[in-house]
């Protein structure tokens, strides 16, 4: 590995949600998870606690950063780094393009709070032959990681989550892992492929379900496919209409977004 520069960088920046990893065991951890030699892409290097470990193990490693300063010091790096490139811009946008290009088999990051929701409907709509480890803001780690059917942790996020990955807690961190910290715990997943061969029409039908299941997540599933769904698909699904959205397993969301019409 060529020299790496020290980071020149000012106060951490909130709105980019800038809290800079500085637990070993915690970037250990992260690090190892990913098998040498892979190809991985890391959604904010930041001032670069993961990135510094992971250019050590991966074959080939994109990053993906918004802050200006940040991605001029990797676009630095990466000038005397071949196997290191940089995305300078906003994962939101940049990440399928990255994907598509460089074909990675992992992808880590610890993502800016602030985007993680909308972020991870975007990242669990693929398939990679590796995985992803990415941490959270705890409470939204245990949302996503929650068993479909589980019950009040479980959401729409829990449901598109599990169409084609395993899930599975590798930390949880208190606040003072972080720099500045942050006002919250937070906490690793780890995903991997569950077998489903991703299938882009099924994982939007699955998602448009979803969402209009759990519109009003108080309400039964009869009430908030009022208008969608008769007997004779509550039925055809094996779906008691009187739960809770939080209450039907995956197996039933499957099968309720197969036999609903297309939008
Ligand atoms: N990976 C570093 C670490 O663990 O110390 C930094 C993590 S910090 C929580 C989040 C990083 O994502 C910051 O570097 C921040 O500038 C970057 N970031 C924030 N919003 C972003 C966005 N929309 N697109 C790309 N990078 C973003």
């Amino acid at each position: 590995m060529k020299k790496q520069q020290k980071v020149a960088h000012g106060r951490a920046k909130k709105s980019l949600g800038q809290h800079f990893l500085v637990d070993p065991h915690a970037i250990a951890t992260i690090v190892s998870a990913v098998p040498r030699g892979a190809t991985v892409v890391e959604i904010g290097p930041g001032r670069g606690a993961i990135t510094d470990h992971l250019r050590a193990r991966a074959g080939a490693l994109v990053v993906i950063e918004k802050d200006d300063q940040l991605a001029a010091h990797w676009a630095r790096q990466a000038e005397e780094d071949p196997r290191l490139q940089v995305a300078h811009g906003d994962v939101m946008e940049r990440l399928e393009p990255v994907v598509a290009a460089h074909r990675p088999q992992w992808i880590v990051g610890n993502l800016p709070y602030n985007i993680s929701g909308p972020l991870t409907a975007l990242l669990v709509a693929r398939n990679l032959e590796g995985g992803m480890v990415l941490m959270y803001q705890r409470e939204v780690a245990e949302r996503i990681a929650a068993e479909p059917g589980s019950g009040r942790l479980c959401g729409g996020i829990s449901v598109i989550s599990r169409y084609c990955w395993n899930i599975d807690t590798l930390l949880t961190l208190p606040a003072d892992a972080f720099d500045p910290p942050p006002k919250v715990e937070s906490a690793v997943l780890r995903f991997t492929p569950n077998g489903t061969c991703f299938d882009q029409r099924t994982f939007l039908a699955l998602q448009r379900c979803v969402r209009t299941g759990f519109a009003h997540r108080r309400k039964t599933v009869a009430n908030n496919f009022r208008g969608l769904c008769n007997d004779a698909i509550w039925q055809q699904c094996a779906i008691d209409p009187t739960l809770r959205p939080e209450r039907l397993t995956m197996a039933q969301w499957m099968r309720l977004a197969s036999t609903l019409p297309p939008a």
